[in-house]
């Protein structure tokens, strides 16, 4: 075999070995390219319409149908910005919006009504990328309080403004402020007379208020929202009228960071609904985040002491929704019922009302 003979065989060989490298090379690529596929970051969302003593045989099947298409709509916004890549802040934002928006829910129109027969609402947001914070409490002008408390977030040097300098504060922004009348609703005024007769009549019967379970089930509903985006951040917010009958400017926990609503991207956000005196008093959001940091629990784990242990023994009574970094969700109670929605990634859906998820 002459010389050249064997160098041409040797470089087809080269040749040859070279593109069996190259195809294999591929077919590495577009199994990385699959598996980039694959673990596409995950993101999730989970909502609140309030907690309390929401029994079957008190709801009708065509109220029954407006909450489930009302808390769909909600999560379904707030779920199309996640997908598309927007932020959970804005998620958590436009999904609490429509739910301020509805009078089926104790938040924005639909609010209950003081003492004074006035409606006072508190808000509150949390970024868990940077801890930043914003709320207000006892606004009355405001038709969608969680966008201020996002204004006092980012455009002030606060966490927290309350009553008129809220107001005030709001108008600098170009937020307008809107006529009180637009809060009213007719069934949230006559829960408020009912209420006040129930009191009449205790007080001739020397029986405590606070214990009156009438009085204590008529006072509930709130709006809130956890989610995670595709960045991995999480946020938190919570939106309420506050309780049935409130009065002497009384501010619950929905606005209080740690309390009604806290978010924090090493661990979880959280939104809560119930009794707000012992959610203030538990600082039930952060003890949940505060548990998966310190004593390294699930979320799962979290919420259900502190909800069903911890607030349960405090004689707190109400739930929270919560969603961690890796797109784990809780919809914890220890009511009758809470109006929840859960939807994940793959847009699946979970909805309940009662105790038994239905
Ligand atoms: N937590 C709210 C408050 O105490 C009420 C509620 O969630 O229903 O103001």
């Amino acid at each position: 075999m002459s010389i050249n003979r064997i160098l041409t065989l040797f470089i087809g060989f080269l040749v040859l070995f070279s593109c069996e490298n190259v195809k294999e090379s591929a077919s590495e690529t577009s199994n990385n390219t699959q598996k980039v596929e694959k673990s596409e970051p995950t993101f999730g969302i989970v909502i609140h319409g309030g907690a309390g003593t929401i029994l079957k045989k008190n709801m009708s099947d065509s109220l029954e149908i407006a909450y489930k298409e009302k808390l769909t709509e909600a999560i379904s916004v707030g779920h199309e910005i996640l997908k598309n890549g927007g932020t959970a802040m804005e998620a958590v934002t436009k999904t609490i919006n429509i739910m301020e928006n509805s009078p089926l829910f104790n938040a924005g129109k639909g609010a209950v009504f003081t003492h004074e027969e006035t409606n006072e609402l508190d808000a509150s947001v949390m970024d868990g990328a940077n801890l930043n914070a914003g709320a207000v409490a006892g606004v009355s002008r405001i038709k969608n309080p969680i966008d201020l408390a996002v204004q006092v977030m980012n455009n002030s040097e606060h966490v927290m403004l309350s009553g008129k300098g809220a107001e005030v504060f709001a108008e600098t922004r170009g937020i307008e402020l809107i006529d009180p009348a637009y809060f009213y609703t007719e069934s949230r005024f006559q829960a408020l007379q009912k209420v006040k007769q129930r009191e009449i009549q205790n007080a001739t019967k020397a029986v405590s208020n606070q214990n009156d379970p009438f009085i204590k089930n008529s006072k509930f509903g709130t709006v809130g929202c956890a989610a995670l985006d595709k960045n991995g951040n999480l946020a938190a917010g919570t939106s309420t009228g506050g309780m049935t009958n409130k009065r002497w400017n009384r501010i619950g926990d929905a606005p209080i960071i740690g309390a009604g609503t806290y978010a924090n991207n090493a661990t979880c956000a959280v939104s809560s609904t119930g009794w707000g005196e012992y959610f203030i008093r538990g600082m039930v959001a952060h003890d949940i985040s505060a548990m998966m940091e310190y004593k390294q629990v699930s979320l799962q784990e979290a919420t259900q002491e502190v909800i069903q242990e911890k607030l349960t023994k405090l004689g707190g009574t109400g739930g929270v929704v919560a969603i961690d970094k890796d797109g784990n969700v809780s919809m914890d109670f220890n009511t009758e019922g809470m109006y929840r929605a859960h939807m994940n990634a793959e847009g699946e859906l979970v909805l309940g009302i009662y105790k038994e998820n239905q």
